[in-house]
């Protein structure tokens, strides 16, 4: 077997407490899933039947510690603190009962958002997906087993830029939770091991510069320090 271009390498998320790296197949987002973050949207919340979810590159991924180049093409680059649910097994309709034992654990996530071009494309009704879909879009830290932390309902999510606080929320104020999410998600598109899924980011999301150092942290799961370079 041989293959006519290079193969890519296939994106990783580390593992707290392990040798063992996640490997990363999909990444959801899920948009406006704090009440407080839908208002500001000006475009609402999640209409109750379904949540709004884009698609970011899995090779997009940024490790902790890790080096963001200001991507290009933008003048206003936001950074979303939210909570990732990274999948364990996959399925297809799988019901929000048992849709946590699908779950392979959590970890903290920056949704990097080009906001300038966002709003130039809801404007002129174009796709979002350039928006939001970029090279090293999607910083995530090390992913804690649920076996080891459980499944976090509640808990300060928070992001600090250079040590000052940009956005603060608790995990109990997400509209869809990670149960309901992955049953709504599941009956549109199958999951497999190593799907990630963005839950939403709090209120307050607000552009970072070049030179910018980024720390996110979510209670019980842990935290994400990135630079922007
Ligand atoms: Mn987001």
């Amino acid at each position: 077997m041989s293959y006519a271009v290079p193969v890519p390498v296939v994106p990783t998320a580390r593992v707290a407490g392990s040798e063992a790296l996640f490997p990363v197949r999909r990444v959801y987002t899920v948009g406006r899933n704090y009440v407080a973050h839908a208002r500001e949207t000006g475009l609402g919340g999640s209409d109750g039947s379904r949540p709004g979810v884009s698609l970011r590159p899995a090779d997009g991924l940024v490790a902790e510690g890790g080096d963001i180049p200001y991507p290009p093409g933008t003048a206003e680059l936001d950074p979303e603190i939210e909570m990732v649910v990274a999948m364990g097994r996959g399925g297809s309709d799988i019901p929000p009962a048992r849709a946590l034992e699908h779950v392979f654990g959590y970890a903290v996530g920056f949704d990097l958002i080009r906001r300038d071009v966002l709003r130039d494309c809801i404007k002129h009704q174009h796709s979002w997906d350039l928006c939001k879909s970029f090279d090293h879009s999607v910083p995530v830290s090390a992913i804690q087993p649920a076996a080891r932390i459980g499944h976090p309902t509640r808990g300060a999510i928070w992001i600090t830029v250079n040590g000052a606080e940009r956005q603060r929320g608790d995990l109990a104020d997400l509209i869809w939770s990670p149960a309901e999410i992955v049953a709504r998600l599941s009956a549109l598109a199958r999951l497999e091991p190593g799907d990630l899924i963005f839950t939403g980011t709090p209120k307050g999301p607000r552009a970072v510069v070049r030179g910018d150092r980024l720390h996110g942290h979510i209670d019980g799961i842990g935290n994400l320090h990135v630079r922007i370079v």
